[in-house]
């Protein structure tokens, strides 16, 4: 039984699922022109090194280095992100400073360690003074994503922030709309969470986030009791 199913059993159980147009691509509208077929022998050693010695766009030419992501790497939880920032360039490593002290607080709030977890960005590399993604950088990272995910299998995605959230939704829509629901990438769950960063500027935002998270923990523990069933009557 696939996750479509799945994601319509969810939705048959009182939580909101909103389907994208397209599922299986990031920003079609951008010009994405990597929706190419991930070999199944895909293994991290060879993505992690294609990644390292990336030169599909021009962030490239500007980065001290790439930021692949890190954690289990058959996590439960996916954690996406928009883009490395400063300490992330710098370190090699993604949600480092305090935006990266905030989401380990706010992930161990949900008994979660970050070990448990996988984190990454929607971008391997910074964007000049943390500006915000442009299309083509986005198209051009998007494999290494899907790559991740495919090889990862998470049973659900949080979304950190407007910006992955809008990028992996393929929508414009502002954050506030998108909170409370269970979206869906390439058939995974999709939830979206304040990006620490705001938090940290928004402190009176926190009671929103600490909302968020429990509905991400609400919707991996129905989606764990459907997936029992079905996989009992296979
Ligand atoms: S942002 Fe992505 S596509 Fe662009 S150079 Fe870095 S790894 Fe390659």
């Amino acid at each position: 039984m696939d996750n479509t199913l799945r994601l319509q059993y969810l939705e048959a159980m009182g939580i909101d699922v909103w389907l994208p147009r397209t599922l299986n691509t990031i920003a079609p509208d951008a010009g994405q022109p990597h929706a190419e077929a991930i070999a199944v022998d895909d293994n991290w050693e060879t993505l992690q090194a294609e990644v390292a010695n990336c030169t599909r766009c021009a962030l490239c030419t500007t980065r001290t280095q790439t930021v692949f992501g890190s954690g289990y790497h058959q996590a439960d939880w996916l954690v996406i992100g928009e883009a490395p920032g400063q300490n992330e360039d710098e370190q090699g490593l993604p949600f480092v400073g305090n935006a990266g002290l905030l989401l380990t607080e706010m992930l161990r709030a949900i008994g979660l360690s970050r070990e448990q977890v996988y984190i990454t960005n929607i971008l391997k590399c910074r964007p000049p003074n943390n500006r915000d993604p442009h299309a083509d950088e986005v198209a051009n990272c998007n494999a290494y994503l899907q790559r991740q995910q495919q090889l990862i299998k998470p049973k659900i995605i949080l979304a950190v922030g407007r910006i992955a959230a809008q990028t992996l939704l393929n929508t414009d829509a502002p954050l506030g709309k998108l909170r409370g629901k269970v979206h869906a990438f390439n058939n995974t769950p999709v939830v979206v969470v304040y990006h620490p960063a705001y938090l940290l500027r928004s402190l009176p935002e926190k009671r929103k986030a600490w909302q968020d998270l429990l509905f991400a923990l609400q919707t991996i523990k129905i989606k764990g009791k459907i997936d029992e069933r079905i996989d009992g009557q296979n």
